[in-house]
Order: C-alpha cells, then structure tokens, then sequence
C-alpha cells in the first residue's frame, strides 16, 4: 500500500499492542493495525485507528466511572 509519508508503495499493516496511561487508568488495546514504511522509516496509525482507540478510551472512562459508584 502507498506511505502516506513518503508516497512509496512498499508500506505494510502491522498489528501491535499498545498501552495508554499507567496504574489503574492502564488500557491495553491488542491488534492496533500500525502502518510501517521500510522506505521512510515511518511507522503511524491512520485517522480511522486513532478514532476507534479514543472511542474505546471514552469507553472505558464511562466504566471505571460506573464502578466507582457501585
Ligand atoms: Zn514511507
């Protein structure tokens, strides 16, 4: 698929975990799909993976919220 970098079309889909924030509050978000150019160097998630990660951020915050009531 073509860098959104560097234009060459040699950039392939990972799928890595990765973690936000630290303590309680740690997510752990599996199989986040990682575009990474060989010819640039770059490694970046598209516009659609950040939205879906806020959204399951968002998400969680609502649930820990939920908890702390019960
Ligand atoms: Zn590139």
């Amino acid at each position: 698929m073509l860098c959104d970098i560097c234009g060459q079309g040699n950039a392939r889909i990972r799928h890595i975990s990765r973690s936000y924030g630290k303590g309680e509050t740690l997510l752990v978000i599996k199989n986040v799909p990682v575009i990474s150019c060989p010819d640039c160097g770059e490694s970046y998630l598209t516009a659609e993976t950040l939205h879906q990660i806020d959204r399951i951020k968002r998400g969680q915050l609502r649930c820990a919220e939920g908890n702390a009531r019960l």
